[in-house]
């Protein structure tokens, strides 16, 4: 059976391109469509969309030979959480869990550039950009893309990583369920007086919590989760009044602020697709699920779908044989849901009736008081076994 690609991947965001370098890395024949140009190298101020990688997606990175940007990312060793309104406070440490560190903030824009340059490297992958599938059709050996430059291509394989809106979910007909959780996020770049240190940390108060992601020098990223109207009104403001109004709502640890070098606002939505496959088609990242980014675990997950269907694809000789994408949806949708599960609950206990609020606090204080539970916790936002010995 002659096919232009073993597997093609729509969406050269940070997950799709790094399934492409995974599997290139290996020898495969990968074809990646994306409907951008090729990123640019960053430069200047940090960007805004910055995520924490953990122990895991370091290593699936890694493991398709791209490296991590050491100048735009930083290691971070605790995190720590604590009620706004309550005596409920945790600090969870990487060494308590056996491990150096918990992961890194990245750049997205750093580390896509990053896994882009990798690609350029791989003569098994080719890119093909300013374009995007347009029908799809599924053969016995093979599945058909056409695309808007007129272009048809094949492949035994069509893997979807075109983010939350895909059109290869919709062109494959699979729905999804979503939550409106009616809040807005509004990202602040900041230059603190204090360098800000190997710590993240998230204050829960009853309309979101708050979250300091730390940068390399004295830079931080900040996420305020509040009402959408708020959120909005907040956005407008100019950057003094903002720097004012994030030095009164922040924890006084983050310090003076020098200047706000950039915001932008989000909506919060929970989103997961019925199904994640299928004939000779999978969903991967946010074309598959989208979660509260609260516990920084979107891309997390996503990194670990690309991780598991590479690890499929790669010890079969057919990337799109039934059982191997069943294989694949059993392994990834029971522990995708088990992160939207947990996220959902956090955001309820903390920002939901006061005897709720009353039940996150006393969490906090039991993860405290309860090692081994803290260790599992860790391990598991790690994406490790939670029940391993460190
Ligand atoms: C405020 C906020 C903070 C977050 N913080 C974190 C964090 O700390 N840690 C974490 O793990 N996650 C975090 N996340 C989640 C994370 O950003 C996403 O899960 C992640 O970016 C999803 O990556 P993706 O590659 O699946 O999708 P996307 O980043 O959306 O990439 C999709 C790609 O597909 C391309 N594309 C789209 N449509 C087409 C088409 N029709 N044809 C071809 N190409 C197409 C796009 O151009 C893009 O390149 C956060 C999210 C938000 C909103």
């Amino acid at each position: 059976m002659q096919r232009d690609h073993e597997v093609i991947i729509v969406g050269g965001g940070m997950v799709g391109a790094a399934l492409a370098a995974r599997l290139g890395h290996a020898g495969a024949n990968v074809g990646l469509v994306e409907y951008g140009d090729k990123p640019d190298a960053p430069r200047g101020e940090f960007d805004l969309r910055i995520s924490s990688l953990n122990a895991r997606s370091l290593a699936f990175i890694e493991a398709g030979g791209t490296r991590i940007p050491p100048d735009r990312s930083c290691v971070f060793r605790h995190i720590e959480g604590w009620n706004q309104s309550g005596s409920g406070h945790s600090v969870f440490s990487a060494e308590d869990s056996g491990l150096d560190n918990f992961g890194r903030f990245v750049e997205n824009r750093a580390l896509r550039y990053a896994l882009w340059q990798q690609l350029e490297q791989l003569p098994g992958v080719t890119c093909y950009t300013r374009c995007a599938p347009t029908s799809t059709l599924a053969g016995q050996d093979s599945r058909l893309l056409e695309l808007d430059n007129g272009k048809t291509l094949s492949a035994a394989l069509v893997v979807g990583a075109d983010g939350a809106r895909s059109t290869l979910r919709e062109l494959a007909g699979i729905e999804v369920n979503t939550y409106d959780y009616r809040q807005r996020a509004l990202i602040t770049n900041v230059e603190t007086e204090l360098p800000q240190q190997d710590v993240s940390w998230q204050c829960f108060t009853p309309t979101g919590p708050l979250a300091m992601l730390p940068l390399p020098g004295h830079h931080a990223s900040l996420i305020w989760y509040d009402r959408d109207m708020t959120t909005r009104t907040r956005e407008m403001l100019s950057d003094e009044a903002l720097a004012r109004a994030i030095e009164a709502a922040f924890p006084a640890r983050l310090g003076n602020l020098l200047r706000v070098t950039g915001r932008a606002s989000f909506p919060i939505k929970r989103q997961h697709a019925r199904r994640y496959i299928g004939k000779r088609l999978a969903l991967i990242g946010d074309a598959a699920h989208v979660v509260h980014p609260l516990a920084g675990q979107g891309l997390n997950i996503g990194l670990h779908d690309a991780d598991a269907l590479a690890e499929l694809i790669l010890a079969r000789r057919d990337a799109g044989a039934p059982g191997l994408l069943r294989r694949f949806e059993v392994r990834r949708r029971l522990a995708n849901q088990a992160m939207l599960t947990a996220t959902d609950g956090f955001h309820h206990l903390f920002t939901g009736a006061p005897p709720l609020r009353r039940l996150g606090d006393c969490g906090l204080h039991a993860a405290e008081r309860l090692p081994a539970a803290k260790r599992m916790m860790s391990r598991q936002a790690n994406g490790l076994n939670p029940f391993s010995r460190p």
